[in-house]
């Protein structure tokens, strides 16, 4: 239940995931499909009704001629034609006479009888086992929910790309590729019923720079469009209609940002370097390569996770050798001469493809995720390692492996990295011969068996989203679990510890790229636990530089000594949660 901040408002309250404030209009997604309610006719309604049903599908007719349009115009032929299955949904003469017969016969309203009878010969076409069936019901389903609509007098689908005025949007859910098409000139804040702070929603909204909370369980229920609120993603908060002292207090919170903006503006190019002399590197995770500016913006020294699948997803076709070739090199070039780690394609999980048909799964973290798909889908494998390859004649590319369980996995992907390249030499296009390779550590079993996989690789980059997620049984997409989501965990960081040990002993590098890495008050044990780089959003990279220029390496040991001899996380954490405050006070004054 809400509860009132002050008197007057309402309070939702979930998990805050990317800092800022916000006020403005809610526009609420993603309400259920409109609901259908029967109603019985009298005699006298029932040609009205198929009248207004006549009508409906004359308006649905014009919409997505409408939408065929423009997707023709700004996608090309071919995608526009798969609205050519929609119009023929309009035109079936079977499904629309039956839908007739029943408001004749059963004297019901239009809503019902389209609903009743669209829906049975759609659960018909999706229990049949053959793909283009299925794909009818999927179509014939769409349709009906458009003509309910224009039944129902309710408005057409929300285009996110184009929104016509600033909105902080509420949904029960959006997923990532949802969130990659958000129009960012008009999209204040958003908010959603689930989620937790390491769903992929919640890291895009972080690159993006968009306020936003998730977790808040029912909140898309009872939330308003057009309801005036405040979204505060500092914690976790949504105000609707908050009253004059509330948006002081927020007024108040916005003015200690800006000083701390300027604090960190200070220090942009500056070195990460603690008091007592440490280098730390940091760098940027980005997911595509427009985003090299925002790198160097923000002071990163490069970048340590490249999410190369966010080239994949929103698209109808998957993208070319040379359309990735091209997206590569452009990161690389734009960065030179600073590292640019390119990770292999990682689908599955909650990112998925739209066009790829890939069958839903019971676990799909646990799935065909990542380096198992690629492993399977060679083709796919195949050009995305030429492109990278052709890319690192830039020279400073690099490139690492998602979702590593064990020296098998490693072996097999090595050896077709080695096929690939052969295959390049043969055709004289050049690549970089020394590019370094790496490993993501994301499963518990890769940090067991670390020593194995130090020995063939050139650096480990640490994933914490998903190594806390494996090793603590703990989905990283579940709100209601959040709370068991644990980063200081014991097991978490003797099992970090374990991973940067494999690895220095074999004299190769060790990152942090998980959210772990930019939260200001974990950088401090993973610096101590003897972490090499932390890279992170390139909006987060100044408060870490902040910190980091604060700290002192003596005491990032001291933490991480004590966390290793340490049984309970929450103790941990209350050791981190001390130090960090004690030497960057002005990051924690937003709550
Ligand atoms: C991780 O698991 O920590 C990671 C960086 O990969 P992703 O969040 O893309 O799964
Ligand atoms: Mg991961």
């Amino acid at each position: 239940m809400p509860e009132p901040l002050h008197k007057g408002e309402k309070t939702f309250r979930g998990i805050p995931v990317s800092a800022g404030v916000c006020r403005g209009k809610i526009l609420v997604l993603d309400r259920a499909r409109p609901t259908v309610f029967k109603r019985q006719l009298s005699d006298g309604e029932v040609n009205e009704e198929v009248s207004r049903l006549e009508k409906a599908l004359v308006q649905t007719r014009h919409q997505i001629l409408e939408v065929q349009r423009k997707v023709s115009e700004g996608m090309g032929k071919h995608e526009g034609s798969i609205f050519d299955a929609h119009l023929l949904v309009l035109e079936d003469r079977t499904l629309l006479d039956e839908v007739v017969r029943v408001i004749h016969e059963e004297k019901v309203n239009a809503e019902h009888a389209f609903h009743t009878v669209a829906e049975r010969y759609a659960s018909t076409l999706a229990a049949i086992e053959d793909d283009y069936l299925r794909e009818r019901a999927t179509d014939m389903r769409d349709v009906t929910a458009r003509v309910l609509n224009n039944l129902l007098g309710c408005d057409e689908e929300i285009d996110l790309r184009h929104l016509k005025e600033p909105c902080i949007i509420i949904s029960h859910d959006l997923t990532p590729s949802n969130t990659a098409q958000l129009d960012k000139r008009n999209v204040l804040g958003f908010a959603t019923d689930v989620g937790s702070k390491t769903s992929h929603t919640a890291i895009m909204a972080r690159s993006l720079r968009i306020p936003a909370v998730v977790g808040l369980k029912n909140a898309s229920d009872q939330l308003q469009t057009g309801q005036y609120a405040l979204l505060d993603g500092f914690n976790g908060v949504i105000v609707v209609h908050p009253t004059d002292q509330t948006l002081f207090e927020y007024g108040q919170l916005e003015r200690k940002q800006v000083s701390l903006q300027e604090k960190l503006r200070d220090i942009l190019l500056k070195p990460a370097v603690t008091l007592d002399g440490h280098r730390v590197f940091l760098s940027a995770n980005i997911e595509q390569a427009a985003d090299a500016a925002e790198v160097k913006g923000n002071g990163a020294e490069g970048v340590g996770l490249f999410r190369t699948e966010y080239l994949f997803i929103n698209r109808d076709h998957l993208p070319t050798e040379e359309q990735q070739y091209q997206a590569y090199r452009q990161a690389a070039a734009a960065l030179k001469p600073m590292p640019v780690v390119m990770r292999t394609l990682d689908l599955g999980g909650d990112k998925f493809l739209s066009h790829l048909q890939v069958a839903p799964e019971l676990n799909p973290f646990l799935g065909w995720r990542a380096i198992r798909f690629c492993l399977q889908e060679r083709g796919i494998f195949r050009e995305q390692i030429r492109a990278i390859l052709r890319a690192s004649a830039e020279g400073n590319v690099k490139m690492m492996y998602p979702m590593i369980s064990g020296l098998d996995e490693l072996n097999q992907a090595n050896a077709l990295v080695e096929e690939y390249k052969a295959e390049l030499r043969s055709q004289n296009i050049p690549f970089d011969e020394q590019m370094e390779i790496g490993a993501m550590i994301e499963t518990p079993s890769a940090a067991i068996v670390a020593d194995a996989l130090a020995k063939r690789l050139k650096f480990f980059s640490i994933g914490t989203n998903d190594l806390i997620q494996y090793s603590l049984a703990v989905d990283r997409m579940n709100e209601k679990i959040a709370h068991l989501y644990e980063p200081t965990h014991p097991a978490i960081v003797r099992l970090i510890k374990a991973t940067v040990e494999a690895a220095h002993h074999h004299k190769i590098w060790v990152s942090v790229c998980g959210e772990m890495a930019s939260d200001p008050v974990l950088a401090p044990l993973l610096i101590g636990l003897g972490v090499d780089e932390l890279s992170a959003a390139p909006p987060l990279v100044p408060a870490m530089k902040y910190v980091v220029r604060r700290l002192k390496l003596s005491e990032a040991k001291e933490l991480a000594d004590f966390a290793l001899s340490c049984e309970s996380g929450s103790e941990i954490l209350a050791r981190c949660q001390e130090l960090a405050r004690r030497i960057a006070p002005s990051l924690f004054e937003n709550n």
